[in-house]
């Protein structure tokens, strides 16, 4: 075969996998040996946009390309999502796709140059939340003819997702529908029902914003401090203390209004007057989080303002108090993007500097 390259890298969500990806995966085949599938926002807790977990999309993927994993010529692999720093997404993209090539002993790639000659990208440019194709000048193209139907992953999760659930088994292959069919019956698929519900009503009861934001990154001693939400959305999930920003306040107290609503914090004297809170601020600076799709609730801007505790022994006492379910400290290490709430980790990523 002429100008054969060697990988192709093919970027998705997949939620779910659906024919059209797969087109693309056999034509991508016809002209590369193998062809790394990276599937996207493996580290998102389950949501309507983002309902199946990375294990769930790779089954989907194995169920119709199981021969072809076996050979080795499609490779599955996570890739997480980073909101707020494309860099730190396109460096994970370029160091799992170079770990597979030199893992299979390619001579070809030189660790410190463009000569990626070897590597080339595949997908489909359809619409403005495919920019990042355009991000790996180094890698050569897969030309892909045409999009496959004009069907996509958001047609089928609202027709899944819809009051009287759909398969649309005529754009599903076998083993994807049969497993979408199996969801169904699940208490996971249950929660998104009732979550799905939730945010269809939200605009008629809340308007459709831009809303406006606070929420405070609590550091002491390696630890930060989160809500468990007692309630629709992401109930269950990890968040940072925060809420709505009142009429009649500013933003900074709004943060710190939360934050004492929500976490009571203080010490055996009694909860941390606002003023204290207010000088433990870094840089008395918020920063804006305002990814156009960070909450399925509608187009909400946050700021983020960081609270660097003293470091102590003995942590300041929390305890959940007003929405949130219960409050507490969490050791940095121990958190796991899929723990939090819309794009939480993304904000404490970049404000917690991890
Ligand atoms: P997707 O599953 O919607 O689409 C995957 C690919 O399939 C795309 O190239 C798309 O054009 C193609 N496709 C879709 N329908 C098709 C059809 N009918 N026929 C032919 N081709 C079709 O996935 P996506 O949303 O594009 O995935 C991108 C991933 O990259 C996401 O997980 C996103 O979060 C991630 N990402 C993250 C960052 C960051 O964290 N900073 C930045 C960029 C991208």
């Amino acid at each position: 075969m002429a100008n054969k390259a060697s990988f192709g890298v093919f970027i998705g969500r997949f939620q779910p996998l659906h024919i059209g990806h797969e087109y693309v995966i056999r034509k991508s085949l016809e002209q590369v040996d193998r062809l790394i599938v990276l599937v996207g926002s493996a580290n998102v807790a389950r949501d309507p946009r983002n309902p199946f977990t990375y294990e769930e999309r790779e089954h989907m993927i194995r169920s119709a390309f199981a021969y072809e994993m076996a050979q080795g010529q499609v490779v599955v692999e996570p890739l997480d999502d980073h909101l707020y720093s494309d860099n730190a997404w396109t460096a994970e993209v370029q160091r799992r796709v170079h770990e597979i090539v030199l893992a299979e002993g390619n001579s070809g790639f030189q660790a410190n140059g463009l000569d990626d000659f070897s590597i080339s990208l595949s997908g489909f440019g359809k619409d403005q939340s495919s920019y990042y194709l355009k991000m790996f000048p180094a890698w050569g193209n897969i030309q892909i003819d045409s999009q496959y139907g004009t069907f996509s992953s958001a047609d089928i999760r609202e027709r899944f997702f819809a009051r009287i659930p759909e398969v649309p088994d005529s754009i599903l292959s076998k083993g994807v529908a049969e497993q979408l069919h199996d969801f169904k019956m699940s208490d996971a698929f249950k929660a998104l029902l009732a979550e799905r519900e939730y945010l269809d009503a939200y605009p008629a009861e809340w308007g459709e914003g831009p809303f406006v934001t606070a929420d405070a990154v609590v550091i002491q001693s390696g630890h930060i401090l989160l809500v468990e939400r007692g309630r629709l959305p992401g109930k269950g999930l990890l968040a940072l203390p925060g809420g709505f920003v009142n009429r009649d306040e500013r933003v900074r107290d709004a943060a710190i209004r939360e934050l004492r609503e929500e976490t009571e914090i203080g010490d055996s004297k009694g909860q941390i007057p606002p003023a204290m809170l207010a000088s433990f601020i870094e840089d008395s600076r918020s920063r804006i989080f305002d990814a156009p799709g960070r909450s399925l609730r509608g187009r909400i801007i946050t700021h983020a303002f960081l609270f660097r505790l003293p470091e102590r022994r003995k942590l300041f006492k929390v305890k959940g108090g007003d929405d949130a379910a219960h409050a507490r400290w969490y050791r940095l290490g121990e958190l796991k993007p899929e723990m939090l709430f819309e794009d939480h980790w993304s904000i404490i990523e970049q404000m917690a500097d991890l």
